[in-house]
């Protein structure tokens, strides 16, 4: 069920300040970047292949990622696997008792269906499923 390594989460206090280190200095594709509002980051992407680095600069203080950095402070942050029925794979993995933060898909960035498993349940790795939007 799941496809591929569609990205990794990077907390980070600034984009701005982030972005030329994996665009210049290691020569990544700049994709662009989004505000999420529903989880109150920024993200940019960088193309790696197949997969993509995903840098998190928090947009407010309630925001999850800016809990992380006050605690951890910047590093991975999360890994998310590309699935191709993000609905059936959580119903799968409730059934088989996975704990999850997200028992129905939301809402992720470039329209993409996106659920969170809890750390818990995955030996402390915030792992993060989506599903590719239609466009
Ligand atoms: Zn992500």
């Amino acid at each position: 069920m799941i496809e591929k390594i569609n990205h990794i989460g990077i907390a980070v206090k600034s984009i701005t300040a982030s972005l030329p280190f994996y665009r210049d200095t290691l020569g990544m594709l700049f994709e662009g970047d989004e505000i999420v509002v529903e989880q109150k980051v920024k993200v940019a992407f960088l193309a790696v292949g197949a997969s993509r680095i995903e840098l998190l600069e928090p947009t407010d203080d309630a925001s999850p990622v800016a809990k992380f950095l006050a605690k951890k402070g910047e590093g991975v942050h999360h890994i998310a696997y590309e699935v191709a029925d993000l609905a059936q794979t959580l119903a799968d993995l409730q059934r088989d008792g996975v704990e999850l933060i997200d028992k129905t898909p939301r809402s992720g960035a470039h329209g993409t269906l996106i659920a969170f498993l809890h750390p818990g349940a995955t030996g402390g790795v915030l792992t993060e499923l989506c599903q590719p939007g239609k466009h």
